[in-house]
């Protein structure tokens, strides 16, 4: 009989070896994980800070006037007064040779150190005072739009530079700061970062024209040439687009039905062709839209990448309004898949109360901004975390779990596909997938209706199929339109 202290070692050295193995799958995952075999994580939340994202009146543009040295100093010989050269009595006072006056570019010699220790200079030629670092060169300047003051660039990043209101007297500054808690005024004293007092401006390098361009999509096949008939088209597209289908399946269930032998390719394309036929019906429908419009990012793989979807939706009428896919989650493709929604309002105009409900991403915070500047305005309501702690995600929970239900059945889709060769590819897949979504697919909340009925697809077609004809005929008439 083993005694006590023999079961203990037993037991220790068990564990010992069970913690060896786990450490071992540890390094394992780590190592899939650095692969990139795993899906990207999502945005962690705890670690952004949503107070420095308030969005911020737009700041005074103030052109710089700009005049011509050699005009000036021609016209105050004309005056009888010309205007010479400095003459400097200390080599303190020289100013450097490739510093030129920022308004009527008169060369170093017309130019006075105003302040030795900050870089100031004044012009002689046209008396104004300029920062050799600051607003040299410069057409325009960027005042607070509180204290008059000139903002101060404190980061560039590849997207948006932000400038700063760095004045201790500023308004806005003054209001923020009394505002606060002891507790906060506390935290400000040892961790000032975490707080957003000054007024701040993020200037963007993206232009709007960029963003709006998002071009067709390249179809892989004309399907006014294929060989198959209309009737098996619209077979192949209920198969592998309503019912998710792997292609193989789709392949397998046309040869036991019909006996007519197709490719798992030829699907894919088939479906691609059908996305980039449908991609602009789905984009310039006017759709009728209710006030609960969200949106979430989902992803796919791209050849060895993983690429996101930036979806918006509206979770009353369940219509999918945006479809960006991006390789990148930035603010980018949220400001181009809010520009998408926006687009759906443009023949009417955005609802002054229009909200959009989003997850914690603070690329959409900084895609307002973007929006705010080129006076598209609307609101965002961000439901944060899992959990239902606050007032805000308990109010809009039930619209996240919507739109992640619908994430969820795209997945489905998706999955039949086993990812993409190249983001046109994907493109057209996800295009597909709205056009299904919005104009065939019927919903259990909407008492079995789809969502979106278009007369001309729906009245005389009976089968899935005939739909799919109908709607893809009624696509390429919009397309002929809009081209
Ligand atoms: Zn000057
Ligand atoms: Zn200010």
């Amino acid at each position: 009989m083993p005694n006590l202290l023999q079961i203990i070692m037993y037991l220790v050295n068990k564990i010992k070896w069970q913690n060896s193995l786990i450490q071992l799958l540890n390094d394992y995952i780590t190592w899939l994980e650095d692969a990139g075999d795993r899906p990207p994580k999502g945005t962690d939340i705890t670690k952004l800070d949503y107070n420095k994202l308030t969005l911020d009146d737009p700041p005074k543009v103030v052109k710089i006037e700009r005049a011509d040295y050699k005009y000036l100093l021609k016209q105050a010989v004309e005056a009888g007064k010309p205007i010479k050269p400095v003459r400097r009595h200390k080599s303190s006072s020289e100013v450097p040779e490739h510093v030129r006056c920022a308004k009527c570019h008169a060369p170093h010699d017309y130019l006075y150190k105003n302040n030795g220790v900050h870089g100031q200079y004044q012009c002689k030629v046209c008396s104004a005072l300029f920062n050799s670092k600051n607003h040299y060169s410069k057409d325009v300047i960027l005042k607070c739009p509180h204290c008059e003051k000139c903002l101060e660039k404190i980061k560039q990043r590849s997207e948006f530079d932000i400038y700063k209101c760095k004045n201790d007297t500023c308004p806005y500054y003054i209001q923020a700061l009394n505002q606060l808690s002891e507790e906060q005024k506390e935290l400000y004293t040892v961790a000032p970062y975490y707080l957003k007092l000054r007024y701040v401006y993020r200037q963007f390098n993206l232009k709007l024209e960029d963003i709006k361009s998002y071009g067709l999509i390249e179809s892989p096949v004309d399907l006014s040439r294929i060989h198959a008939s209309p009737r098996l088209l619209g077979e192949i597209l209920t198969y592998h687009v309503n019912y998710g289908l792997p292609a193989p399946k789709v392949a397998a269930l046309i040869y036991d039905i019909h006996g007519v032998k197709i490719g798992r390719q030829t699907i894919l394309n088939y479906a691609a062709a059908a996305g980039a036929q449908l991609y602009t019906l789905t984009q310039h429908y006017p759709y009728d839209l209710s006030d609960q419009i969200c949106g979430d990012e989902t992803y796919i793989r791209v050849g060895k990448k993983w690429h996101y979807i930036c979806y918006f939706f509206d979770a009353k009428n369940k219509i999918i309004l945006s479809q960006r896919v991006s390789e990148k989650r930035n603010t980018e493709l949220a400001i181009r898949a809010i520009h998408d929604v926006l687009d759906h309002y443009i023949a009417s105009e955005i609802p002054e109360d229009l909200n959009l409900i989003v997850d914690g991403n603070p690329i959409y915070k900084l895609a307002q901004h973007f929006l705010a500047q080129h006076g598209l305005n609307f609101d965002i309501t961000q439901v944060i975390g899992l959990t239902n702690e606050d007032e805000v995600s308990r109010q809009y929970r039930p619209l996240k779990q919507i739109i992640e239900r619908l994430n969820r059945t795209y997945k489905g889709n998706y999955r039949g596909t086993h990812g993409f060769k190249s983001q046109n590819g994907a493109r057209a897949h996800v295009a597909c997938f709205t056009a299904c979504f919005n104009f065939l697919r019927p919903h259990q909340s909407l008492d079995g209706e789809v969502p979106v009925r278009i007369p001309f697809v729906h009245d005389d077609a009976k089968t899935m199929p005939d739909k799919w004809i109908r709607l893809l005929s009624f696509g390429n008439s919009v397309l002929q339109y809009t081209d």
